[in-house]
């Protein structure tokens, strides 16, 4: 049988999920416990790094306001550079690796750099957010496809939001807008001057599957207004189409939230 784990230095590509740690696979827990090195985002729950043995290192690598950035070039350097070392190497990222989380990039300059690695999927926060919030992806009878999209581009190759917004706007289905809430009022107006309906429902979901969980439902002429209204913060995403509509009758979360606040007064 295969050994579970390689005693030569490896990396392992780990979605830690949206932020619940219930939420996490049986196979990040195991990597997380093993690890000897765990770099990290900011998005990730900081208990997850009390699973690591006594003595792992754990190294913050994400993104914070006002703060230098360690860049990706670093990181990637910084993944081989352990593993060569012979260390078990985790890299802990937000939701899914694979989705607007630059986990195929990392795995990319392993390869090039001949470390062996393991990629290890997480719950992305679309579907976190869906789930928690009420909000279906898909529906029999609302949509049947579902589309997931970055409000947000690379810097250095495209400025500003330079989709075809012409088929963004016709899609018939669910458009999940990850990284775009501070984008929000522009991605609105362009779908509706390509032909989406004005009427068209949306929801924003910030802090999806967290205690802190907030949801607000508009339209795309109202959105801009009602997140601003609502001072919604980050992380956040934006889910456009009918399915929003679930979200009045499907809403078990915010039973639990209630309860917990009526505990706590
Ligand atoms: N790899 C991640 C996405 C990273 S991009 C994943 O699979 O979820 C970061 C964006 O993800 C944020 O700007 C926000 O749009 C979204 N996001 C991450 N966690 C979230 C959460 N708990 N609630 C709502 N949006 C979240």
């Amino acid at each position: 049988m295969k050994p579970a784990f390689h005693t030569s230095g490896k990396v392992y590509i780990t979605g830690a999920g949206p932020g619940d740690i219930n939420l996490l696979t049986l196979r990040a827990k195991a990597v997380i416990e093993l690890a000897d090195v765990i770099l990290y985002d900011n998005l990730i729950n900081p208990e997850l790094l009390d699973w690591a043995k006594p003595g792992a290192e754990k190294i913050f690598v994400g993104k914070l306001p006002y703060c230098s950035v360690i860049t990706q070039e670093t990181i990637n350097q910084w993944l081989v550079d352990r593993a060569q070392e012979g260390k078990q190497v985790v890299r802990l990222k937000g939701g899914d690796p694979m989705i607007f989380g630059r986990g195929a990039e990392e795995a990319s300059f392993l390869k090039e750099n001949g470390i062996e690695f393991e990629i290890v999927p997480g719950v992305t926060s679309a579907l976190a957010a869906g789930a928690f919030s009420g909000i279906p992806m898909t529906h029999r009878d609302a949509s049947q496809m579902v589309l997931f999209v970055t409000g947000h581009t690379k810097k250095g190759t495209k400025t500003g939001l330079n989709f075809d917004w012409n088929m963004l706007a016709a899609f018939d289905g669910t458009i999940v807008f990850y990284m775009g809430v501070k984008n929000i009022g522009e991605i609105a107006s362009h779908l509706v001057d390509a032909g989406k309906s004005a009427g068209t429902l949306v929801a924003v979901v910030e802090n999806g599957s967290l205690p802190n969980q907030r949801v607000i439902t508009g339209t795309l002429t109202s959105i801009s207004n009602d997140v601003e209204a609502a001072a919604i913060g980050t992380p956040a995403l934006i889910i456009v189409g009918e399915v929003v509509k679930y979200h009045k009758e499907i809403n078990w979360f915010a039973t639990i939230q209630e309860q917990s606040r009526q505990r706590i007064a």
